[in-house]
């Protein structure tokens, strides 16, 4: 055998490594798909659930196991596994925890692709689907079922933005032997602690807050119990849901921001939705911070701060051309679905045609309010309402 390897093969194993001991605030971005062991020994030893070590790309490298050990740090959790996107996180705690022959309950103001996935394990799975009022609180008792093995809840509901009783929910789901998974995307984990209110996972659509520049689609499910998290991590190995190491590290840069940006967020938000209280056009205004919102009492006991989103119903005598219209004639707000980034947004929503349980009058139109002078924000709604 020649002692110098071939071009071909030099070009693929050097025995260059860098020099230890290189400090800098970013994490590194691992790409991998193969990880490699010393032996063999060490390959059939190596165990990726408990994350005590790294077997494959998909089931975690040091750059997502930094972001993971993150999120839980941020939301008082213990374990966290990230998803591809919001909607993949919610899939995995679905199929992680379900079974054929089981009963999920899930709120009326879920996140509509959660509920269009309710329905599908409905009529594919075997698995009862049930959609309950949001604000039933401890009223829920009665629907909970021997083979009710999950309770979804949203707080607020991200397009009617009512403010259930969590604690009350958790407490008559725990009787009854059922677990709690709560979508805390709204508070971004910042101004609701989903553990300290009973829920037994807390589940983030990272594309929001975290993420911040509407340039990502990532979730996460953060959980304390172990079990739990065993079970959703093996529904993660078994579906394949890795994230790309690029995507990850642009949701670690943008927690470095997160607190301030939120407070930002809030305090225009809040700002705007004042306003628009003071507005004839406007019936009302679904904020939790504001006593015209469903729950707001629940949001003053159990929640810190509010974000950037909110919704209005217009006055019941506008027609759906006329509002929108008003969309339509907005210039700084953009149409266009999600939020949590730094430009503002709106959208109408027809109501009656989502829910279930609607009792609201007025066309919805939903903002998510961004980081512009929320000045020029009220001058361009300003300008709309004239077209109204
Ligand atoms: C956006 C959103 C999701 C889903 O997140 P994606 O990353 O877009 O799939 C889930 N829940 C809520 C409340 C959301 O707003």
């Amino acid at each position: 055998m020649k002692d110098k390897k071939s071009i071909a093969t030099r070009l693929n194993h050097s025995d260059y490594r860098p020099l230890e001991g290189f400090e800098a605030f970013p994490t590194a971005i691992h790409h991998a798909s193969t990880v490699l062991f010393n032996n063999v020994a060490a390959m059939r030893s190596s165990r990726w659930q408990d994350k005590s070590a790294y077997t494959y790309g998909l089931h975690g490298t040091p750059t997502t196991f930094t972001l993971e050990a993150r999120l839980a740090e941020i939301e008082d959790g213990k374990h966290c596994i990230l998803a591809p996107s919001g909607l993949a996180a919610i899939a995995m705690v679905n199929f992680g925890l379900l079974k054929s022959g089981d009963d999920v309950l899930l709120p009326d103001n879920v996140y509509g692709p959660s509920r269009e996935m309710g329905t599908w394990l409905a009529q594919d799975w075997g698995i009862s689907a049930r959609f309950y009022d949001p604000m039933a609180g401890a009223g829920i008792a009665e629907l909970i079922q021997p083979n009710t093995k999950l309770v979804w809840a949203e707080t607020p509901g991200s397009v009617s933005m009512e403010v259930p009783d969590i604690p009350a929910i958790c407490r008559a789901a725990h009787d009854k032997g059922a677990l709690v998974a709560l979508d805390n995307t709204w508070s971004a984990g910042l101004a609701f602690n989903a553990f300290e209110h009973g829920a037994d996972i807390s589940l983030q659509a990272l594309t929001k807050y975290q993420s911040g520049g509407s340039d990502v689609l990532m979730g996460a499910v953060i959980t304390r119990d172990d079990a739990i998290h065993y079970r959703l991590s093996t529904a993660h190995g078994r579906l394949g849901f890795g994230v790309g190491p690029d995507d990850v590290y642009l949701v670690l840069r943008g927690l470095q921001s997160m607190k301030l940006r939120f407070d930002a967020h809030d305090a225009a938000a809040r700002k705007i939705a004042a306003w628009l209280k003071t507005r004839p056009e406007i019936a009302r205004v679904l904020h939790p911070a504001f006593d015209d919102c469903p729950g707001h009492d629940i949001w003053r006991r159990d929640f810190t701060g509010a974000g950037g989103l909110f919704s209005v119903l217009f006055d019941a005598r506008d027609t759906e051309a006329q509002t929108d219209r008003f969309v339509d004639s907005l210039r700084l707000f953009k149409i266009g679905y999600s939020w949590g980034g730094s430009h503002s947004l709106c959208v109408p929503y027809r109501m009656s045609a989502m829910r279930n349980f609607w009792h609201g009058e007025g066309n919805l139109v939903r903002f998510n309010i961004g980081l512009e002078d929320p000045d020029d924000l009220m001058a361009d709604i300003v300008q709309a309402l004239a077209r109204l």
